[in-house]
């Protein structure tokens, strides 16, 4: 190892460069990982984006998530009959295995180092697998608490079949990073899979269905006033839809409900709720005021129009929406929660027909008395 204090400035220069560069290729890869996590629709391919497309990514020899199956989202997402159909070599969920990670883990810091030099119970609880003991010790890895605040929900444990790859003293800031999003987005999984099994998505978009939003409405409606913070929502209507369906025929209408439905879903944040509100209309609740929820509503507007969505002869369909907002600053409990919610809701369908007379692809919000 050269001692960087002694080489020549335009040396230690390009060094710098070169770690810089690399960094951020590093980091760009992991982004492309993150983003599919994040989007991961269901359980099963947020797996299969941590076993296979993972170590592919970063040439990893394997890697093994273990889940506590006594958190409450994640124990019906571990219950036998949904785990049946995933590839699950990777997934563990023993007490041992847990409670050997959680010994490695000091104080929620991740653990590098030689698995071969642990204790053999220690090892096979995380990397050996009982049923058929084929499977290897990778010879360095790394093991990451899965974390919210005080509540860890799993381990995400990464190998190495170089000795060296992961060992004491090495930066692990750019993976306790993706250990978060990892975390985040496993929440956001079981959370939809949660929804799935309640009969509360619709299944032709993915989104959550009408009974679903009504019921976050209330809940937000609630928390909104408790911590006197605004809450908005937006009426998002497809324009002319009957003519894409007459146009192009139901099934490709029902491609472009979809496509538009993901397009949605990209523009708000992950704490948002997005629903299928009606046949080709959609609503969404945001954390934010009026303001913020314009801004939104922009994105959405213009996202849709850039769709590039195209018919059976790859010819361009042309897509837009209508969007009426609404948002409230509730000072005091609400009386009737849903009522209060209806209102807004109603509120913004308005502005949403507004937004028809003015013209389509727009979006207005009603003007009313004190604004
Ligand atoms: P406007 O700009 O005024 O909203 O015009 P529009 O044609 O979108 O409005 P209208 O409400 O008259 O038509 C909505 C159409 O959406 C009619 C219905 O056939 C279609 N639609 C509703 N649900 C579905 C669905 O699940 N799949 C498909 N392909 N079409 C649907
Ligand atoms: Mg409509
Ligand atoms: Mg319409």
């Amino acid at each position: 190892m050269t001692n960087l204090a002694q080489t020549p400035l335009s040396d230690r220069l390009r060094s710098l460069v070169d770690t810089v560069q690399h960094n951020e290729r590093t980091l760009r890869r992991f982004q492309n990982v993150e983003l599919r996590l994040i989007g991961a629709q269901d359980f099963a391919s947020f797996l299969d984006t941590l076993f296979s497309h993972l170590p592919q990514e970063f040439s990893l020899a394997s890697v093994t998530l273990w889940l506590d199956d006594r958190a409450p989202m994640l124990l019906e997402l571990l219950e036998p009959g949904a785990m049946r159909a995933l590839d699950q070599s990777g997934l563990k969920t023993s007490r041992e295995g847990g409670l050997a990670a959680q010994g490695l883990c000091d104080e929620g810091r991740p653990w590098l180092g030689r698995p071969a030099q642990l204790d053999d119970a220690v090892c096979r609880a995380f990397f050996g697998d009982s049923a058929t003991q084929d499977r290897a010790t990778p010879a360095s890895a790394i093991l990451l608490p899965l974390a919210a605040g005080d509540t860890v929900s799993g381990y995400l444990c990464l190998g190495s079949d170089d000795p060296e790859r992961f060992g004491e003293g090495m930066a692990t800031d750019i993976l306790e990073r993706f250990a978060s999003i990892v975390t985040a987005s496993l929440d956001n999984v079981a959370h939809r899979e949660r929804l799935k099994q309640l009969g509360m998505t619709d299944s032709l978009t993915g989104l959550a269905n009408r009974r679903y939003f009504d019921e976050r409405l209330r809940e937000e409606i609630m928390r909104a006033a408790r911590y006197g913070v605004p809450v908005a929502c937006l009426f998002i209507d497809i324009d002319s839809f009957k003519r894409i369906n007459d146009t192009y025929g139901h099934q490709t209408g029902d491609r472009a409900l979809a496509a538009v439905a993901a397009c949605v879903r990209q523009q708000v944040r992950l704490g948002d709720t997005v629903a299928r509100y009606g046949g080709e209309e959609f609503a969404a609740l945001l954390q934010g005021d009026r303001a913020d929820a314009l801004t939104v509503a922009e994105r959405v507007r213009l996202a849709v129009e850039r769709l590039a969505l195209q018919d059976d002869h790859g010819e361009r369909i042309a897509l837009t929406v209508s969007i009426g907002v609404a948002a409230r600053t509730i000072s005091g409990a609400p009386a009737e929660a849903i009522t209060y919610g209806r209102a807004m809701m109603e509120e913004a369908d308005r502005a949403m027909y507004q937004a028809k007379r003015n013209g389509r692809n727009r979006i207005e919000a009603l003007v009313k008395a004190g604004d």
